[in-house]
């Protein structure tokens, strides 16, 4: 079993820039059960995450924390040097698990990964992630690492289901992380999620990151800022949906994407 099916329901902190209010969302979530924490070098919020931990009453040993490599800094030493300031902006002295952000850019397999294989020996990070991978660039990637990969981390919603992302991961033993678990907010006015909300007396959110814990070795990191959005997703935990529930939203599978541009990795 993964340490993420321990933390299936983690906290998305992507455009959460103000630093009092990003580290108050933290510490609110972990005070309230979440022990998954989601940030970027990219979402330059690192230092207020880390505040969040911090003033939270909560053992840093218990938070999984997870960051993410820039696309700039994906050259080895950059890798080397820019976790170096991860670490220090988030002030702890290891992550539960480093992103390679996006498989673009600066990024070179075998310089890349030889760097998170040096981290990962080092015990500067657990665990070595991956995000927006497609299958080609996971076949290349197991075969340059020596320690596993442990999670990929893509968009995934009720609209894009990633059968194929997920049939991989299951086969190889990692987790798929899904970000934009509410489709940034389109999940609210999808009717048939609406009305299984209704039939539970529960939220859209609840139904949709419900749907995230029926799934095998999938996780979800929702984004919210105020404590009201970061408790309602919380309770997905309490919705227990059926199998009809489960077979309509399967239904509601279409490839739509919220983030896409040209020369996306999953274009080529
Ligand atoms: P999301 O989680 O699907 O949606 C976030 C939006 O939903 C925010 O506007 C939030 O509002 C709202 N929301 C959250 N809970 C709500 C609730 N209970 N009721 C009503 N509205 C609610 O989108 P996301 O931020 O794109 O994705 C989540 C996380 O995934 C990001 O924050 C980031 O950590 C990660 N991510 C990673 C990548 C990557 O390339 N690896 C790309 C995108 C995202 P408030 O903020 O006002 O609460």
């Amino acid at each position: 079993m993964s340490e993420l099916d321990l933390h299936r329901l983690g906290l998305g902190t992507w455009q959460n820039t103000d630093p009092e209010q990003c580290a108050e969302s933290v510490k609110t979530a972990l005070e309230l059960g979440y022990r998954n924490i989601d940030t970027a070098q990219a979402y330059e919020n690192e230092e207020a995450v880390g505040h969040g931990i911090a003033e939270a009453d909560v053992p840093r040993e218990e938070v999984f924390l997870a960051t993410k490599v820039d696309t700039a800094n994906l050259a080895h030493d950059d890798v080397l040097a820019t976790a170096e300031e991860s670490l220090e902006r988030l002030g702890v002295d290891y992550l539960d698990l480093l992103y390679v952000h996006w498989p673009t850019e600066a990024y070179d397999p075998e310089g890349t990964l030889s760097a998170f294989q040096q981290l990962y020996d080092e015990g500067a990070i657990r665990h070595i992630g991956v995000s927006n991978f497609e299958p080609r660039h996971l076949d290349e990637a197991r075969e340059v690492l020596d320690a596993p990969v442990f999670a990929n981390q893509v968009e995934m919603h009720p609209y894009l289901q990633q059968a194929e992302l997920r049939e991989y991961a299951r086969e190889h033993g990692h987790t798929v992380v899904a970000y934009s678990p509410l489709a940034r907010t389109e999940m609210l006015d999808d009717p048939v999620l609406q009305d299984i909300a209704e039939k539970h007396d529960a939220t859209v959110p609840q139904v949709t990151l419900a749907w995230f814990l029926s799934l095998d070795n999938v996780a979800a990191i929702p984004k919210a800022t105020g404590a009201e959005h970061i408790r309602d997703n919380w309770g997905a935990y309490d919705v227990d949906l059926d199998d009809e529930d489960l077979d309509r939203i399967a239904d509601l599978d279409r490839g739509h994407r919220e983030i896409d541009f040209e020369g996306a990795p999953w274009d080529e």
